[in-house]
């Protein structure tokens, strides 16, 4: 009988189970294994999937912070059962704590030569070591998202990290980027399978070619790509704007090439104060000069803003709700609206959000009402004060270490 490869599946890593299936592909290692994606409550996958298992059976998890006590719970019930490894970029980032929560191994950093090596040691060897470091020398133009194993299509990730380091976000900070051969090589596996809709996972999406000084390197791979499929999706997630990339000349190519006529540019902040404090690069203009040229180039543009940063004053946020209403009524254009979260990895991993008060949280909750603001950061609010609550119970040292 196989061992069992049992995908720990949430909304938050959907898009990262092909890829990791795909390295097992390309290495010839994927019969090796009886794949089972298990998705749902842990008492169900405990049933359905653990009952019989065998203890070198592996369960895989791949998270962020915020997801970190809903995991925990997870691994609490089925430590012991099967060999369970953790990913992602939390694991990454404290590959120490992550074991602390009960995992019999981590993997940081990119996975795909790491992955490998684990599927090699265990089913030729059958063995593992507590730890598998990638690294940003490893390949990643091989490995692509598609697999005979499940028919789920994500974007495909044409850049890997971001150059911008902006001092909330925990996104990798050596960017790579893919060739354009493995791109083509994507495009036409995709066709064969999905010949409709195609997307990219790109931070930063204009940086595209950047690496190769190559300013037509995107207008190429999306050019490509609309010669192909009928859909093609860009600057949108998971490919946001800056909102200093916004011209007249990006937006003409992407309108040329791409089928949404949405765009979701990262604002962050109304405040040019915190804009600096965050190190995001650009100011408050540059945001309505982006909601401008994008009406001006026939789109409507979505912006991100994080609400509770550290240190934010009362005077940020009401600064942050009359920027909102003005340009949603100049522009109209709309906003998301999050919660400050300290990621592992970030600069901010140790600070505290700040909590806004009752009246402060009904100012942002009426955005929502006429739809000029999304209420995501309400629920992101929730995972924050459950995340604190989990970390002061579990490890107060490491609680000891926010401020
Ligand atoms: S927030 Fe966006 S631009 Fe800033 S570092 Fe993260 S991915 Fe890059």
């Amino acid at each position: 009988m196989k061992r069992r490869l049992l995908l720990r599946v949430a909304p938050y890593n959907r898009f990262t189970w092909p890829l990791l299936l795909n390295i097992l592909e390309i290495n010839g290692l994927d019969d090796a294994f009886d794949i089972r994606f298990v998705d749902g409550p842990v008492a169900m996958i405990i049933d359905d999937h653990l009952a019989d298992a065998r203890r070198d059976d592996i369960m895989l998890f791949s998270f962020m912070t915020p997801h970190l006590a809903h995991v925990a719970g997870d691994i609490a019930a089925v430590r012991g059962r099967v060999i369970t490894a953790a990913g992602g970029i939390h694991t990454s980032a404290w590959p120490d704590h992550t074991r602390s929560l009960g995992f019999d191994i981590v993997f940081t950093g990119p996975a795909e030569r790491s992955f490998a090596e684990f599927a090699r040691d265990i089913t030729e060897q059958n063995t593992y070591r507590d730890r598998y470091d990638g690294s940003d020398n490893d390949p990643f133009d091989d490995a692509i998202p598609l697999t005979r194993h499940i028919r789920f299509f994500p974007p495909l990730e044409i850049i890997r990290g971001c150059r911008w380091h902006c001092r909330y976000c925990a996104t990798g900070r050596h960017p790579r980027y893919r060739s354009f051969a493995s791109v083509e090589r994507y495009l036409e596996k995709l066709r064969e399978i999905v010949p409709h809709r195609v997307g990219f996972i790109a931070p930063s999406a204009l940086d595209y070619g950047i690496h190769e000084n190559d300013p037509d390197a995107l207008a190429r791979v999306l050019s490509h790509a609309r010669s192909r499929f009928r859909f093609v999706e860009f600057g949108v997630f998971p490919s946001e704007l800056r909102p200093e990339s916004v011209t007249h000349e990006s937006l003409s190519m992407i309108k040329r090439y791409a089928t949404n006529r949405r765009l979701v540019i990262g604002c962050q902040s109304a405040s040019n104060k915190r804009l600096s404090a965050i190190a995001r690069g650009h100011t408050a203009d540059d945001v309505i000069r982006a909601a401008a040229t994008a009406n001006e180039c026939g789109f409507r543009a979505l912006f991100d803003i994080i609400v509770a940063y550290p240190d934010e004053t009362p005077d940020e946020r009401s600064e942050n709700i009359l920027f909102i209403r003005d340009v949603t009524k100049r522009y109209n254009a709309r906003f998301h609206l999050h919660h400050f979260f300290p990621l592992a990895g970030s600069d901010y991993e140790f600070r505290f959000p700040s909590f806004m008060s009752d009246a402060e949280r009904n100012a942002f909750l009426s955005l929502a009402q006429n739809g000029t603001a999304t209420p995501w950061w309400h629920e992101d609010e929730k995972n924050a004060r459950a995340y604190f609550s989990y970390i002061v119970k579990n490890y107060p040292d490491l609680y000891a270490r926010y401020h």
